[in-house]
């Protein structure tokens, strides 16, 4: 019986694979509509200003925040990145599903501001599999690679704190998981 749209929020160590299956999802899903995060980390490789974030410098950012225009913001590895407050909200308004995909700080944020939202954390097949994931995308230094294998540990231990966890061993499969909690929320008589 929801009029508003839903607030779908993903998380999951890097190496989990969140983006792929972010990335299809939408695609699958058109009537899903992606927050376009601003960060202060630099683009990489192939990565568009506008599309996959609104790349901005650490003033512009604290500009951000004063003006109270982010739902949430966290510091992930050094940089800020936040979630712009007024796409969010207008499409939830509108109808319109609203997928985030935030850390675990940024989330833990949007669960207390929001009581409605579901929570997805996506869990990596093993540990073994996740290291070689993060070494695999080719786009960090070894200190990063180190650093962001510390942080998913501990991220981890944070699943418990989420409505459902994905252990994404297929991709595929990972999506359909997503598509049945969200046609099982649409089909929720009173949401908290
Ligand atoms: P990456 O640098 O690999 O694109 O993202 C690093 C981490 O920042 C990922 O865990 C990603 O989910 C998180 N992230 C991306 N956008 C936001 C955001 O708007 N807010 C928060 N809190 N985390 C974000």
């Amino acid at each position: 019986m929801r009029k508003k749209g839903l607030l779908i929020v993903i998380s999951g160590p890097s190496g989990a694979g969140k983006g792929t299956i972010c990335k299809l999802l939408l695609e699958e899903n058109p009537h899903i509509k992606a927050s376009i995060s601003a960060t202060t980390r630099k683009p990489r490789q192939g990565e568009v200003d506008g599309i996959n974030y609104f790349f901005i410098d650490t003033d512009a950012f604290k500009n951000m925040i004063q003006e109270d225009e982010l739902l949430e913001y966290a510091k992930v590895y050094d940089n800020f990145y936040g979630t712009p407050k007024k796409y969010v909200l207008d499409n939830l308004e509108a109808g319109n599903d609203v997928l985030l995909e935030i850390d675990i700080d940024g989330a833990l944020q949007i669960k207390e501001k929001f009581n409605e939202g579901v929570f997805v954390f996506i869990l990596p097949p093993s540990l073994e599999e996740l290291k070689n994931r993060i070494i695999n995308r080719g786009t960090e230094t070894m200190e990063d690679i180190n650093k962001r294998y510390s942080s998913a540990l501990k991220e981890i231990n944070q699943v418990i704190k989420y409505d459902y966890a994905i252990v994404n061993d297929n991709v595929e499969g990972a999506i359909q998981d997503i598509e049945a909690i969200l046609r099982a929320e649409g089909c929720r008589v009173i949401r908290q």
